[in-house]
């Protein structure tokens, strides 16, 4: 990085769109100071009706600066521009939902005898650090910024180097409504994030990122026994059975390896299918996937758009070629391996799938982040489900079958935080979601948010001291 500033590139050119200085460790201090001081003399004072309300007008400013945020999306993350507008839709619908959850009644009430009352309720952490990830850098800032402001928290977030510019319109934006200090941001990368997590004045560290900096976070958090909430990686698996609508499936199979192009904590990146139907199904899933335009994010016609660096491009592409070398079948592309060269000088590569990848290997056990499809084949159910466990992580989980009790046993059964039957990818700002094993805790969206984002206390007010 020079004096100037750490480059911001456009992944569908490689090109340099603006350089963002570092925040420095007197800068990640002021930021959370004045976070501290908004919580402290103003924000813990505001009624949950006026945060409501400001949350309200949070998420119309989203509406309004639809196109803006997409843009920027788009420009920094290589969105297609469908996709990141409907990413800008959906953080609006979370803020308006925790607008409607800031009102939401928390505690018990509990039996006490005549002169005293006791109740339990639930106090904001006071500072909130929000560490976000590249992926979906708008979206996921939103389900932590609307949910910590919410219940009376201030926020500082911290958005990842690659992505920053749509965090700072927001910030810039929000500034406009939210008094000093509720709201502001930091930059730079995982130092910074270090800087922040350090921070005594820092109530609670919500981080959603990759497992091994999830770890780190959580080991520095643990320091200032500082309560973390840990969104991490996964490494999906999607079972499809003989039975199953196999129409559907492939298709739910196509977009949950390709979709984001492959940059989804929640991909389904690995396919374990029937033996029965194996090369039925893997031929069905290659064709749609093979039909997928790969190209500019601005052109409406591209479905995939890049990768968001080059580094990512090119481990997308080793790990594929590992694979073949230790005798995957490498269904896709056919004869476009690696990085796309032919579409400028941006981080694109085709979708791929390797069949038969050995299970000690990056492409069945390692998250790539890229759009790559590693299949397996069983014969028995309890097989499958052996192989859908062959992970660390616990973040999702699909099966596809027409049989009820097949159903209803691989919903229970599955391990993962997010089941998806018959359906794939589902989310939902009124539902709750999180990780189990390597995918890490706590609780994001939902009326569980709540647990993460507060402190329960227990009060007992006495009417007639020394009764
Ligand atoms: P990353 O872990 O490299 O970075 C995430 C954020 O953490 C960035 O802001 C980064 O600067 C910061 N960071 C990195 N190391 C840090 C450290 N030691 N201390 C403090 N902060 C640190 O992840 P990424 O490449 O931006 O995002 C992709 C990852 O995020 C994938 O692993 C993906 O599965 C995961 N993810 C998880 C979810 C979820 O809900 N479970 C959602 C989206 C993304």
């Amino acid at each position: 990085m020079t004096a100037r500033g750490r480059p911001v590139l456009d992944p569908a050119t490689g090109r340099t769109v603006t350089r963002l200085p570092d925040t420095d460790g007197p800068g990640v201090a002021d930021a959370v100071a004045r976070a501290d001081a908004a919580f402290r003399e103003v924000w813990s004072d505001t009624s949950p009706a006026r945060r409501s309300g400001l949350l309200r007008d949070l998420g119309d400013l989203l509406r309004d600066d639809r196109d803006e945020f997409a843009a920027l999306e788009r420009l920094d993350a290589g969105k297609p521009t469908a996709r990141a507008a409907g990413e800008v839709d959906f953080a609006a619908r979370v803020v308006d939902w925790f607008a409607a959850a800031a009102r939401y009644p928390v505690g018990e009430t509990h039996p006490a005898g005549p002169g005293m009352r006791t109740y339990t309720d639930r106090v904001p952490v006071g500072v909130c650090a929000a560490i976000t990830p590249n992926n979906y850098p708008l979206l996921l800032a939103v389900w932590k910024i609307a949910a910590a402001l919410a219940y009376g928290n201030t926020v500082v977030v911290k958005p990842a180097p690659e992505t920053p510019l749509s965090i700072r319109r927001l910030v810039g934006r929000a500034g406009e409504l939210l008094p000093e200090g509720v709201l502001t941001a930091v930059y730079g990368g995982a130092g910074t994030g270090r800087l922040l997590c350090d921070q005594p004045a820092v109530g609670m560290v919500s981080f959603t990122g990759s497992t091994t900096a999830g770890r780190e976070v959580a080991r520095r958090c643990a320091d200032g026994l500082r309560p973390v909430s840990l969104e991490l990686g996964g490494k999906s698996p999607v079972v499809v059975f003989r039975d199953a609508d196999l129409d559907a499936a492939a298709r739910a199979v196509v977009a949950g390896f390709t979709g984001n192009t492959g940059q989804m904590c929640v991909a389904g990146s690995r396919l374990i299918v029937e033996q029965a139907v194996h090369d039925e199904f893997v031929g069905r899933v290659a064709e749609l996937a093979g039909a997928l335009r790969v190209g500019p994010p601005e052109d409406p016609g591209t479905d995939l758009g890049p990768l968001i660096s080059r580094a990512a491009a090119e481990r997308t592409a080793e790990v594929v070629e590992e694979a073949a070398a230790r005798g995957a079948r490498v269904i896709l592309p056919p004869g476009r391996r690696g990085v796309r060269h032919d579409l400028g000088g941006g981080f694109f590569v085709h979708p791929a799938i390797v069949d038969g990848a050995p299970f000690d290997g990056r492409a069945w056990r390692e998250e790539i982040f890229g759009p790559v499809l590693s299949v397996a084949s069983f014969a028995t159910d309890a097989e499958a489900l052996d192989l859908a466990h062959d992970t660390a992580y616990g973040l999702s989980a699909s099966v596809w079958t027409s049989d009820a009790d097949r159903t209803e046993r691989f919903g229970r059964a599955l391990r993962a935080g997010m089941v998806w039957v018959n359906t794939w990818g589902d989310t939902e700002e009124t539902v709750s979601v999180s990780g189990l094993g390597q995918s890490g805790y706590g609780r994001e969206l939902g009326i569980h948010a709540v647990e993460g984002y507060t402190r329960p206390r227990a009060v007992w007010v006495a009417h007639r001291p020394g009764r």
